[in-house]
């Protein structure tokens, strides 16, 4: 989609510290990390929130829980925990409109979340 950052990211147009890459999802290192590791993982297909998921989304949606679990194996840090996150819209503090799953982990995370 024209003029989304995270699509940019997913065709290589604009930079980022990638993570992992499959031909499905693509994750990298937030700009902005709240934890020692932060990462997004994101579908290469735009879709722009929680909302307009659709059956055929649920691949994808599967695909980006299973990297955000082999990247936080990968980090070394499965076993102690990590949380991971999905916003939707304003309540839910999204400002980037491309669904992606934030993967937190290397310190120990407070519930609940503000
Ligand atoms: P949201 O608030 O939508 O759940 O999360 C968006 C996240 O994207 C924020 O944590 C923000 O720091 C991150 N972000 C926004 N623009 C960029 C960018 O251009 N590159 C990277 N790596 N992260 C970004
Ligand atoms: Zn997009």
């Amino acid at each position: 989609m024209e003029d989304c950052i995270f699509c940019k990211i997913a065709a290589g147009e604009i930079p980022a510290d990638k993570v992992y890459e499959d031909d499905h999802v693509v994750a990298f290192r937030d700009l902005n990390p709240q934890a020692p590791t932060h990462v997004l993982v994101i579908p290469k297909r735009h879709i722009a929130t929680l909302n307009d998921l659709t059956a055929d989304d649920e691949a994808e949606v599967g695909r980006m829980v299973g990297a955000a679990s082999t990247i936080a194996a990968d980090a070394g840090f499965a076993e102690a925990g990590y949380r991971t996150v999905m916003n939707c819209n304003a309540d839910g503090g999204q400002t980037v409109f491309h669904i992606h799953l934030h993967l937190l982990g290397g310190r120990a995370m407070a519930w609940p979340p503000g």
